[in-house]
């Protein structure tokens, strides 16, 4: 029995050091990572210029506090409004508490700006934005709600894309409404760019708030710095995590300076948000990011991947029903005749390693780093896995 808290259905295996695209377990065998811990480890593991910066800081100085001034997240921030829509930031170390920070500010707005009633925000069906009490309650799934309570109120859900449904449900206590541009957990659902822009404009007409949880879409993980840029429209909140330090957990709530002004000394804190070795890792991944044609070299690599994969699903259809998604924040959806988890096992059979997400759907979130190469792998393998459970399909589907 283990001393854990049952909170995981974990696979067996175990790893004990990675490079690149690749882990190893303990027996040396090696598996093809294109699940990145949950699209965290962004530049792979082991990164050369990752290590050094962690390394470099660990002989400095490891931790503060926020009662003194932090170089390293003056820079971070800086950097991070630099090649965004924001003024400002907030340094947490997870995306809950990024999302947390989100909506305490997008409520703390509406108040410093003498409307106190404006709590609420809109949010989607099929959301997610963490495992917090307030977070689930924004993600409103009743999986996560059971068993903890009255939720936390303050949350209206609608459907996403149908934007007379939410111009209808703005009310006088509405704050602002919160949106992934790409649903990573619920299924690798792109939001429509239209509908983006159509809230957007809504927000503007009465004057609330635009959040975008892009704690897994950002740090270039769809081809561009932030999923909302292919959009063409901004956010005034943004919630980052996941690719942010590239295993190393950080978080961020960025916004415009109207909006993170607010946030006056004592509003929120946190006593490890963006401590010295976060911020050095941080730091040196946005280094590798921002080198010049590292994000269009993802777009281009990734679409070739899409096109492999699609033409894996036509030759496959028993088994796979669609592609979707963006960059390297990809889904398979498998048909009724196979589950997510039997497929996810199968691959990993394979050695090559992915993760579940919500609507039967297979995620493919290789680190941004990977070559040619390591896709014509991982093209291999996800043929083998299909010709072992291919008889198991054909049956079901009988
Ligand atoms: C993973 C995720 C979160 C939660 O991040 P944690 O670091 O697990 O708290 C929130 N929002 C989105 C969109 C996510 O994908």
């Amino acid at each position: 029995m283990s001393a854990l808290f049952p909170t995981y259905a974990r696979s067996a295996l175990s790893f004990e050091r990675g490079e690149g695209a690749w882990l190893f377990d303990e027996n040396g065998e090696r598996y093809l990572d294109f699940g990145s811990g949950v699209a965290v480890t962004a530049l792979g593991h082991s990164h050369p210029h990752l290590v050094e910066a962690l390394k470099a800081q660990a002989d400095k100085v490891w931790h503060v506090s926020n009662l003194h001034r932090i170089p390293g997240q003056e820079r971070l921030a800086e950097r991070l409004c630099e090649a965004s829509f924001a003024d400002r930031v907030f340094f947490a170390n997870s995306g809950a508490e990024a999302n947390e920070a989100a909506i305490k500010l997008a409520r703390r707005y509406h108040y410093a700006n003498g409307h106190p009633e404006r709590t609420r925000l809109i949010a989607f069906e099929g959301a997610f934005h963490g495992r917090t009490l307030a977070t689930i309650a924004a993600g409103g799934q009743a999986k996560h709600l059971e068993g903890f309570g009255e939720p936390m109120p303050g949350f209206d859900h609608l459907p996403a894309g149908d934007i007379e449904a939410v111009k209808a449900a703005v009310t006088e206590e509405t704050a602002g409404i919160i949106v992934e541009p790409v649903m990573g957990e619920g299924g690798v659902r792109l939001i429509d760019p239209g509908f983006l822009r159509d809230l957007r404009a809504l927000c503007d007409d009465k004057g609330i708030l635009l959040i975008f949880d892009e704690v897994q879409t950002g740090m270039g993980r769809t081809g561009r710095l932030f999923a909302h840029k292919w959009s063409g429209v901004s956010p005034d909140i943004m919630s980052l995590a996941k690719g942010l330090g590239g295993g190393f957990p950080l978080g961020a709530c960025l916004a415009t300076e109207e909006v993170g002004s607010t946030m006056t000394p004592g509003t929120h804190g946190s006593t490890f948000g963006g401590n010295p070795l976060a911020m050095a890792v941080g730091n040196a991944v946005l280094d590798v990011l921002l080198e010049d044609g590292f994000l269009e070299r993802v777009s281009e690599t990734a679409l070739r991947f899409k096109q492999r994969l699609a033409a894996i699903k036509d030759e496959h259809s028993d088994i796979f029903e669609e592609v979707r998604g963006q960059g390297f924040l990809l889904g398979l959806k498998c048909t009724s005749s196979i589950s997510n988890g039997d497929l996810v096992k199968a691959l990993a059979a394979q050695h090559l390693l992915t993760v579940q997400a919500g609507d039967n759907v297979v995620r493919l979130l290789p680190p941004l780093i990977i070559g040619e190469a390591e896709i014509d792998a991982a093209c291999e393998k996800i043929e083998a896995a299909c010709e072992t459970v291919a008889p198991a399909a054909a049956a079901a589907s009988a």
